[in-house]
């Protein structure tokens, strides 16, 4: 079901304490003035997840995802997490794909695909991140670079799997630089990455995808964003870090 969702990732952001903070100042926000019919999620770091699904276990607003997991469903990977270990303390949903992790930790297409087909196995939520860098977009290759990680990443998936798929769509030139793409900008690539599915899948999974923006988004422009017919939500980097501005965005819907 297309679902309006706020997804907030911290990164390696916040010590234990600190974190917990932030979780409860959001919970406590979201009961003086609820989330509505918008999903929240909180990604933070591995360290915080068992204590964040602990404290949020009754709350039916707010869903943790963790920010990755290993591609590989277990064994001799010293140092790596993986999706039943994450699902085993009752984690909802793992962002894949992220550009940082393609970027820093050079993730590929097939890899996230594998990645993909674990979280879809325990029932966790996959958030699948997309996105191109600026010589992409300058080249106004941004179309064909989109496409080709959704293709070699997700089309493997039968129609029942893809339903529970939810993509992040993350310019990777707007992420962390206080430059977004703007509504149009968003709208525009929103709109063919659900045209795509649609070729793929048909237009009643299409049009049950949740798709997000994520880049700089913040209280001051997330309702613009959001106003696009195919922005459903956000996934939220720096202003996730803060309650007010967080929470400012989910009720930007
Ligand atoms: C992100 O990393 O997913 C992100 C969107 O970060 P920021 O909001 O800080 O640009």
């Amino acid at each position: 079901m297309r679902r309006k969702i706020v997804a907030g990732n911290w990164k390696m952001n916040k010590d234990f304490e600190s974190g917990i903070d932030l979780i409860e100042d959001i919970v406590e926000l979201l009961d003086e003035n609820p989330a509505g019919e918008v999903n929240v999620v909180l990604a933070p770091p591995y360290t915080h997840l068992q204590s964040a699904v602990e404290m949020l276990i009754d709350n039916k607003d707010i869903s943790v995802s963790a920010q990755n997991c290993h591609h590989e469903k277990g064994g001799a990977y010293t140092g790596e997490i993986s999706v039943e270990m994450l699902n085993s303390i009752g984690v909802d949903a793992v962002i894949i794909g992220h550009s940082e992790r393609r970027e820093y930790f050079a993730e590929t297409n097939e890899q996230l695909a594998k990645k993909v087909n674990l979280a879809l196995e325990q029932e966790m939520i996959p958030i699948f991140c997309c996105g191109e860098v600026l010589d992409e977009r300058k080249a106004n290759k941004h179309f064909e670079v989109v496409e080709k990680q959704i293709k070699e990443s997700l089309f493997h998936l039968s129609a029942e799997q893809f339903d529970n798929v939810v993509i992040a769509y993350e310019p990777v030139w707007a992420i962390g630089t206080g430059e977004t793409a703007s509504p149009e900008q968003a709208q525009e690539i929103h709109a063919f990455i659900r045209t795509t599915v649609e070729k793929q899948y048909g237009a009643e999974v299409a049009n049950d995808l949740s798709i997000l923006y994520g880049g700089s988004c913040k209280p001051s422009n997330s309702k613009e964003l959001f106003a696009k017919p195919d922005v459903d939500g956000g996934l939220i980097g720096g202003a996730a870090l803060n309650a007010q501005d967080f929470v400012a965005i989910i009720h930007s819907f």
